[in-house]
């Protein structure tokens, strides 16, 4: 099967080391002229990291990887600890992996590390779609198409290939915009914990943590707008408007943010969940059907996930409507309900008064008491998802 994907993102390009390795002729359509990624980290979740072990890139995964020893909730303003999820050898052995954090562009260069150049084609943007007896065709702006068994819109959040399937509209502003810094430290140093730091004021909330085996510290800083003012997704911010927007935040971030040289401001919008993905022979993957807000660190791992499941729907059915159909069972409910549950959390991380805060801290005491492993931000059921029981369903 002859199959294009339209995007090199993180999910193209875990999409095309799966199908590659499933021994399907694949090749990907990227608009930009090479592979990149923002420069900024990622939080790589037990179900995600499932996925790359899955794909056969665990070793390189790992040797990326800074391995932080807990998640934790804290007060704005004292640093007080609100919950926290301890990642040991008992959660490692509880989810059978690890919780881990890395550079982005070390995350592509990973599932881009045994595709062939010649499977990957740059400078194309894709510009329309459409199904052609027993196919489906690209066209391009450089006024060039192709035709394929199997088109995959993995070109994120504006996916062409969606609008051309289903129609234009539904994206949603969420109300957040953030700033995406990194900070070089050289090493763990006593202002950041070894922890995925996540941050609770009024309206607004900070999440920090370690990359780049611990040389650098990832900034994620949401705060609330009535609405998005520019077209692009991110503008340049100067490291003064974020200090400014978090004035009063505890010394530790006051710290940190002191050492921001470079930050870029970006608007978060999502989608409410689409009912179906396909249509013929096209179908989507990742931010292109699902974006979430990025509160519960998932829309990668949503992506990597649904890349190994595709490839393994594709490889198991002789028919690509099934396949497909497989594919979209498995993928839909899930990632609805991620969808959801992340804009939840642009609630409950975001109260506005200290009473509320107050009360929110109870709740999650009261949870981590019955369950200290989820305590109240509740992601057991998001972890404890691997998708390699997706395969063994199909066998079985
Ligand atoms: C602040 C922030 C923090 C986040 N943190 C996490 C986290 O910790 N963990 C996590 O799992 N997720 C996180 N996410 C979410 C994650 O970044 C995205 O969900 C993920 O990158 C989506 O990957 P994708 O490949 O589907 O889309 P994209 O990364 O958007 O890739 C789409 C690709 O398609 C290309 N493209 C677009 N249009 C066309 C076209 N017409 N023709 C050809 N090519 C095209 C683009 O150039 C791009 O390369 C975060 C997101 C944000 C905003």
């Amino acid at each position: 099967m002859k199959i294009a994907i339209i995007g090199g993102g993180i999910g193209g390009a875990a999409t095309a080391h799966a199908l590659l390795r499933k021994g399907f002729d694949v090749t990907i359509f990227e608009q930009a002229p090479a592979f990149g990624e923002v420069g900024a980290g990622v939080q790589i979740t037990p179900n995600a990291v499932k996925a790359i072990v899955g794909l056969g890139l665990a070793d390189k995964l790992f040797a990326n990887a800074f391995y932080p020893k807990a998640v934790t909730g804290r007060h704005w303003q004292s640093g007080r600890q609100n919950f926290r999820i301890d990642l040991g050898p008992e959660f490692r052995a509880h989810y059978d992996a690890p919780f881990i954090h890395v550079h982005r562009a070390d995350l592509l260069d990973i599932l881009i590390s045994d595709l062939p150049s010649e499977n990957c084609r740059f400078n194309m943007r894709c510009t329309g779609i459409e199904q052609t007896a027993g196919g489906a065709r690209a066209s391009f702006a450089d006024g060039s198409q192709i035709d394929a068994d199997l088109i995959i819109g993995a070109d994120g959040v504006r996916s062409v290939v969606r609008s051309q399937l289903f129609g234009e509209g539904g994206l949603r502003w969420t109300g957040h915009q953030c700033y995406r810094a990194l900070v070089p430290t050289g090493g763990v140093v006593d202002y950041v914990a070894p922890e995925s730091a996540f941050w609770m004021g009024p309206k607004a909330h900070v999440v920090t943590y370690y990359v780049k085996g611990g040389r650098a510290v990832n900034i994620v800083a949401v705060t609330e707008a009535q609405e998005w003012v520019t077209e692009s997704w991110s503008t340049r911010a100067s490291a003064d408007e974020m200090l400014r927007d978090f004035e009063g935040w505890h010394p530790d971030l006051q710290k940190l943010f002191e050492g921001v040289t470079e930050t870029f401001n970006w608007g978060l919008f999502d989608r409410d969940p689409m009912d179906t993905w396909s249509k013929g022979n096209v179908t989507l993957l990742g931010d292109a059907c699902h974006p979430m807000l990025p509160f519960l660190s998932q829309g990668a791992a949503m992506a990597i996930e649904d890349a190994y499941v595709l490839a393994e729907a594709l490889a198991m059915h002789r028919d690509l409507g099934d396949a497909l159909a497989a594919y979209e069972a498995e993928r839909q409910p899930r990632t609805a309900r991620v969808q959801l549950e992340a804009r939840e959390r642009g609630r409950t991380y975001h109260l506005p008064t200290e009473e509320e805060m107050a009360r929110r801290d109870e709740e999650y005491a009261r949870l981590a008491k019955e369950d200290p492993r989820t305590t109240g931000i509740n992601t057991d059921w998001v972890y404890d998802y691997d998708p390699r029981n997706f395969s063994r369903k199909l066998a079985a």
